[in-house]
């Protein structure tokens, strides 16, 4: 049996945003320098992680504990970044990260009643023919499991970014298949379904720090698509198949900023 192309839940939607993009960070293992943006947010989601797992395991992290976790990511040796790329300096990144974690944990934290943060999952080998297999994994960065209204269980996914709220909604367009990524994982792990519409929470990093929620359905059938339609893995294991990665000149990320594939792709202008 070939070995199995494994794809994180978080990158599904690069994949088919430039998939040759997509092949030379996954597969060529290319690489760019992370924005300070890209650094703000790892390090606001870090400061929410500390704070909701303390509320699953009692261990006392208030708010401003999580404010402290956040600024010392942010400024851990470790988080390179070129801040020349960037249209944000340190002191507002620090300005913006304490105002979104601070809200978050007053505000909209306590609304929920979370089962598991960030939790790992079991990989997930989905056999899709020609000794082609399509391995889905990766820990839920940055999700909940959340109760749901009547029982049961949903995904509730944190999202940061300049413009992660829009019109006071949280921006949903194109996380579906990461979240029908996790709902597969969060069942092939635990046995158990996921029953309900699976939650976006979007913190704002741009102009005004907002955060607000948005839904997304039917997730996993993105993924797996139905009787009539295939799925976006189904889809992915034909490019595997052929080794064909299309790229796509006009995704809003075809640029040296985001693309390390920028400088020897001639798909561009
Ligand atoms: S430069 Fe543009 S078209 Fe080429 S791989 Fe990058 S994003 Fe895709």
């Amino acid at each position: 049996m070939n070995a199995p192309f494994t794809v994180r839940a978080s990158s599904w939607a690069g994949l088919f945003d430039c998939a040759y993009r997509w092949e030379g960070i996954h597969l060529l293992k290319l690489r760019n320098v992370v924005g300070l943006r890209a650094a703000l947010g790892t390090a606001i989601h870090a400061g929410t992680a500390v704070f909701d797992q303390s509320r699953l395991d009692g261990s006392g992290i208030t708010a401003d504990d999580a404010a402290g976790a956040m600024i010392d990511k942010l400024r851990a040796p470790e988080n390179e970044f070129d801040p020349s790329r960037d249209d944000i300096t340190m002191p507002e990144a620090e300005r913006v990260g304490l105002t979104l974690v601070s809200k978050y944990c007053t505000d909209v934290s306590p609304k929920y009643d979370f089962v598991a943060v960030e939790m790992e999952t079991k990989p997930l080998d989905i056999d899709c023919g020609d000794g082609v297999i399509v391995r889905l994994t990766g820990t839920m960065d940055r999700a909940r499991i959340r109760k749901a209204v009547g029982g049961g269980v949903g995904i509730a996914d944190l999202k940061s970014g300049a413009t992660a709220v829009r019109q006071g909604a949280a921006v949903t367009q194109g996380h579906g298949p990461q979240i029908g990524t996790y709902e597969l994982l969060y069942e092939h792990t635990t046995g158990q379904p996921i029953t309900d519409d699976a939650e976006i929470i979007g913190l704002k990093t741009k102009g005004m720090p907002e955060i607000a929620t948005g839904t997304i359905r039917n997730g996993k059938r993105v993924m797996v698509g139905d009787q009539d339609n295939p799925g976006l893995i189904e889809f992915a294991a034909e490019m595997f198949k052929t080794g064909r990665f299309y790229p796509n000149p006009k995704s809003l990320l075809c640029s040296p900023k985001y693309c390390p594939r920028h400088a020897t792709c001639h798909f561009h202008d």
